[in-house]
Order: structure tokens, then C-alpha cells, then sequence
């Protein structure tokens, strides 16, 4: 009856670090989401026999580690997962460099995938969900298929706004971006962006395929939530968005990692979803999952929906 996308975001723990406005990670722990995350999540997804979209931080895949990180991507499309873009060092404030460097963060990324992979993305993700025109005037350029950043959900904004706010008042730095709010009126199912007129219009350009807001007070349907909320609120959620012809349920790579066993203990202060062992994140990932399925979501890829969903 429907399509339901899942998809992850791998951003690396250095990511986190820069939320937080700690000093980037040194030895394994920089490494978690590739090497212990990421396999988790494939054998997550196999069980569940469903497919995904990964977007991929090119920087994670340059270097020598970046080898064994291409290895386990090229699997894992080959096993019928895509490849999306999530920029090649992750800039909070990506939104706001200069036109040249958005289009060298772009492409040294995708060339990047397709080295690795062997596989062209097609799918764009920006880095803490802001997004602009210009932006995306450059992944059309480019052709690519569709984009996935924006989120319109009132919650998620205000309390964006509020921690990079207490991050201000204490002195510290935070990475992130507010972002502009106009963004809360975009279209809550796929559409065709109006390049004249601005990101949350419709229109007839890039196709836009936002991340899921459910039931009418637009809540957030991401992993990060569900799993701190736990298995049966989490359930009830998905019961409101198995209505929807069309979920995208957001994913991380720290959703699939755990705190004791990864060695990111240190994170659980900062990170309250870490504080959930992986056991019982899967759980509730599980049981959000099989409902839509069982309510007749299809599983596929976003650059599957992206083609069904157009004509
Ligand atoms: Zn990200």
C-alpha cells in the first residue's frame, strides 16, 4: 500500500564531537560506525530481509582506512543497499561555504563512492538537515535523481535552537546550524522543489523526498527518537505513519552502536540514546519496522521510491 525507506546517515564519531564541542576522537573510537556499527546494521537489515540507503561521508573513505570502509559499502550495494551522498567532511555549516567548495564537497564524494563502490550515487543528503536553493541547483547540475534533508518538524527545530543556544550561553562552541524555519512548511510527502521560489515550495524541479514527521503534531520518525522512547510508544508511532503512502525513516550509525562494548561510554552525557544498549535499540527498531511491513509497506530504496514515486 505503501513504500517505506529506510536510511542511514553514517556520520563518524568525530561528528558527534563536533556537536558537542569536544576534540576530535583519536584511535578505535574514531572508527566505530565503519567497523562495528555498520556490520551490525547489515545484519540487522538481512534479518529483516529489507533493503536501505546509506549515505556516505566521503572522508570516511579516503586514506588507508578508507579501504576496508569501501569494502564493506561495495557488499552491501551489491547486495541490492544504495549509496547516497552526505557531503565529503560533513560541515555543519556546509549550507554557507562558498559555491565552489558545496560543489567540491559534492563531487570529491561521489567520485569517492564510485571508486570504492563502483556504484554513481543518485541521492543527496546535507548535514544537519539544512538545505538551500543553491544547493540544489548544484546536485541537479549534476544529475542526481532526488534530495532527502529536508525535515519539517516544529519539535526537532525548537530544540535545535535551544541546545545551540545553552551551548552559546555556557561559552562553548557547537557546529551546529539553526537553519531556516520556513523549512516547517514544506510538503510532509514527496514533491518537486520550485527552484524560483525556495525549498519549501512546490514546484517542478529536483525531486524532495523529506524525512518523515507522524500524527498531527508532526513528532520525528528517527531512529534517535524511537529508540529512546522505546518499544511501545515507538510502535504506536509507526502505527500513525503506516497511514502515510510514504515513510523515510531516518536512521544514524550511532544507532547501531553501543556504548560498553564500542568503548563509548564517555558519549552517554552528551548522547542519551547511547545510554540504550543495542539490544534493545534493535528491539524497538525491529518491532517499528515490522509494523509498517506488516501494515503492507514495501521496503525499497529512496532512488526506488524516488523513480515509483514521479511519474
Ligand atoms: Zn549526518
Amino acid at each position: 500500500l505503501g513504500l517505506l525507506c529506510v536510511s542511514i546517515d553514517l556520520d563518524d564519531i568525530r561528528c558527534y564531537h563536533a556537536i558537542h564541542g569536544l576534540e576530535p576522537p583519536k584511535g578505535e573510537t574514531a572508527h566505530v560506525i565503519y567497523k562495528k556499527a555498520l556490520t551490525r546494521a547489515a545484519r540487522f537489515f538481512e534479518e529483516l530481509h529489507i533493503v536501505s540507503t546509506l549515505f556516505v561521508v566521503g572522508g570516511d573513505l579516503d586514506g588507508k582506512t578508507g579501504d576496508s570502509a569501501g569494502a564493506i559499502l561495495r557488499d552491501l550495494a551489491q547486495s541490492g543497499h544504495e549509496l547516497g551522498n552526505h557531503t565529503f567532511s560533513h560541515r555543519y555549516d556546509f549550507t554557507m561555504l562558498q559555491v565552489g567548495e558545496q560543489a567540491n564537497e559534492i563531487d570529491r564524494t561521489g567520485e569517492m563512492i564510485a571508486a570504492r563502490s563502483g556504484v554513481r550515487p543518485k541521492g543527496f543528503r546535507a548535514p544537519g538537515y539544512n538545505m538551500n536553493l543553491g544547493v540544489i541547483a548544484l546536485l541537479a547540475e549534476r544529475g542526481y535523481t532526488y534530495d532527502s534533508s529536508v525535515f519539517p518538524c516544529p519539535l526537532y527545530y525548537s530544540a535545535k535552537a535551544a541546545a545551540v543556544g545553552i551551548k552559546r550561553v555556557q561559552g562553548y562552541h557547537s557546529s551546529s546550524l539553526i537553519g531556516d524555519p520556513r523549512v516547517l512548511t514544506a510538503p510532509h510527502l514527496p514533491y518537486r522543489i520550485n527552484e524560483e521560489e525556495g525549498l519549501w515550495s512546490r514546484g517542478e524541479g529536483l525531486k524532495e523526498l523529506p524525512i518523515s514527521v507522524v500524527t498531527k503534531a508532526r513528532l520525528p520518525f528517527l531512529g534517535t527518537s524511537l529508540t529512546m522512547m522505546g518499544r511501545l510508544p515507538a510502535k504506536i508511532l509507526a502505527r500513525s505513519a503506516a497511514r502515510l503512502p510514504f515513510v523515510n525513516l531516518e536512521l544514524h550509525g550511532i544507532d547501531f552502536a553501543d556504548a560498553d562494548e564500542d568503548g563509548l561510554g564517555y558519549l552517554k552525557k552528551y548522547q542519551p540514546d547511547l545510554r540504550v544498549p543495542i539490544a534493545q535499540k534493535q528491539k524497538t527498531l525491529r518491532g517499528v519496522i515490522k509494523t509498517l511491513i506488516d501494515n503492507g509497506h514495501e521496503p525499497v530504496t529512496l532512488a526506488d521510491a524516488a523513480q515509483r514515486l514521479f511519474i
